[in-house]
């Protein structure tokens, strides 16, 4: 067969070869430990808790010796492309602070894209200037089979009880000549181009993960597919192009690949590249809440599998980065407890060390971490945190919350005590901090309020009391002593001490009568400080609440 002959009738309008892509994108100028790393989602608008958690290895393993981490767009399959979701997944990890050096997103002329572009669909001639390439060795070639006569191929071999695949004697169009292709081709007859394996059965490839270490595989012996009847590469023959020239060194993905690995292993030598360093990462897991036993985090039952979850209700980025480095690398933990100032960016995050079975996804460590990490946050950070989740998450709040710096750090110092010694740590999200504070902006009572007794008439009196007796000027103490001496006004104990002795002699106590104001000016049975609270919201604020309650 004239190789050269056939590749020039499969494609006639390839006119470039691989030495132009090799000299276009050149090997990076990067110092030698520095690694380039890849996040290659397909654009299916869903993107999780998985993800991320192998971008943020990516990310660790590029920026740690300034090396790069760039975006690829894997749309190869058409029916599982969704709109906008290149700027979903962007948007997504900028949530979670970890940004692109280069790739998609970026504006095509933008310095960052010199190995681009980005997205497989936009690189077709590339891939057929390498398959034209390959058919020229003879290690590739068109496949006429129908889904049909595969079909009977696999019932063929199952009946021999032979491996299943096309390959080795049953590939049959391996063996097409020139004539045959060239007639097949003149008839519109659709094909596929498959590679020539030129594997041994029962040999085995031996190769080393950076996370599982050395592993061993049977070599690939099957005509896989590089080309579908489109013309648009499989995983595979993109993978090795597109790894190749956008100068990968590291590929870290998920573990489902590895088997798939023998094929690259051999499309990476009959391409004459250099493998790049693979690290198949474990499953995230969850212990099931019904058996007990671990499985994967899975999109229809776990809600938390969507990175939308934890942005719906405003988890801190830091916090998420905290925990998730926990679980990649079990020495992490240790190193930030020791280290609780250092920037996390200056932990040696190694590859090696990232976890070999699936990690195990702990809701209630995360709500921890989230809860300590946020307590040791400066008040500006926390303020600027939660504007810019209001921005997106609640704009019809950020207005009203945001609308008076000094009230708003106020607040957080009374709730979080930042700024303060001793911080709370009850706090984890965004969501739950504004709902707690939510009395300070709107005049809603919540359902803790239900349980105070009091008779109406009877708190209109004390109601009344109170706002002739208020004092702005008076101090915590000046103003408490006030609310005792409501309270022997009306025949409550004003020393709880006496009340607990002779509870019958009194109609309750001062707790009461803070209780009463408490409630008609929060909406709330529980809050924090009641003079501080309200010292923030103005002496104007108070009496309007309490006027309507009377
Ligand atoms: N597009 C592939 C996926 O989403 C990428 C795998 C890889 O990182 O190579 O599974």
């Amino acid at each position: 067969m004239d190789y050269e002959k056939l590749a020039n009738l499969l494609f006639p309008d390839v006119d470039k070869t691989p030495d132009y892509y090799e000299e276009k994108y050149p090997y990076r100028k990067l110092s030698k430990k520095a690694e380039v790393t890849r996040m290659a989602p397909s654009p299916t608008g869903f993107i999780h808790l998985g993800n991320l958690y192998s971008a943020l290895a990516d990310e660790r393993i590029a920026h740690r010796h300034d090396g790069v981490f760039y975006l690829r767009i894997e749309d190869t399959d058409e029916k599982r492309k969704v709109e906008g979701a290149v700027d979903l997944i962007i948007k997504t990890l900028r949530y979670f602070d970890i940004e692109f050096d280069e790739g998609a997103g970026f504006p095509e002329d933008a310095e960052q894209n010199q190995y681009g572009p980005y997205v497989q669909r936009q690189r077709v001639e590339i891939y057929h200037t390498y398959a034209k390439d390959l058919v020229k060795k003879g290690l590739a070639y068109p496949c006429f089979q129908t889904e049909e006569e595969l079909e009977e191929l696999r019932k063929q071999q199952e009946e021999e009880k032979a491996l299943t695949g096309y390959y080795g004697k049953y590939a049959k169009d391996r063996d097409l000549t020139y004539e045959e292709i060239e007639k097949n081709l003149a008839e519109g007859k659709p094909y596929v181009l498959r590679l020539h394996s030129q594997g041994t059965e029962g040999k085995e490839i031996v190769f080393k993960d950076e996370i599982k270490g050395e592993v061993k595989l049977p070599e690939n012996i099957h005509d896989i597919v590089l080309l579908k009847k489109d013309g648009i590469p499989t995983y595979h023959f993109a993978h090795a192009i597109d790894d190749h020239l956008m100068r990968t060194t590291v590929v870290v993905r998920g573990g489902e690949w590895l088997a798939s690995a023998p094929i690259h292993y051999e499309l990476f030598n009959l391409l004459g590249f250099k493998m790049p360093k693979y690290a198949h990462t474990a499953h995230l897991m969850k212990i099931d809440e019904e058996t007990g036993g671990k499985r994967k985090l899975s999109k229809r039952k776990d809600p938390e599998l969507s990175l939308n979850y934890y942005m719906e209700d405003g988890y801190h980025p830091y916090c998420m980065k905290i925990y998730l480095l926990t679980l990649l690398n079990s020495n992490f933990e240790e190193w930030h407890n020791q280290f609780p100032d250092k920037p996390i960016n200056e932990f040696p995050f190694s590859v090696e060390k990232m976890n070999q079975s699936g990690a195990l996804f702990d809701k209630d460590k995360f709500m921890n971490i989230s809860k300590n990490e946020l307590s040791k946050l400066s008040e500006d950070e926390i303020y600027d945190f939660l504007y810019t989740w209001a921005e997106t998450y609640a704009p019809d709040k950020k207005d009203i919350y945001f609308a008076d710096k000094e009230k708003m750090l106020s607040i957080l110092r009374l709730y979080m005590g930042v700024g303060m010694k001793r911080r709370r740590k009850d706090l984890a999200y965004a969501k739950q901090i504004f709902e707690l504070i939510s009395y300070f902006f709107t005049e809603e009572a919540d359902s803790s309020a239900d349980d105070f007794k009091m008779d109406e008439a009877e708190k209109k009196l004390i109601l009344n009391d109170y706002l002739e007796r208020f004092s702005y000027e008076a101090d915590n103490t000046a103003w408490f002593d006030m609310l005792k001496e409501i309270a022997d006004a009306h025949g409550y104990s004003s020393d709880i001490k006496a009340y607990k002795a002779n509870p019958e002699n009194f109609k309750g106590s001062v707790s009461d009568i803070a209780e009463a104001v408490r409630i008609a000016v929060t909406g709330r049975a529980n809050t924090p400080d009641l003079w501080t609270i309200i010292h923030i919201m103005g002496e104007d604020a108070m009496r309007e609440r309490i006027k309507k309650q009377l």
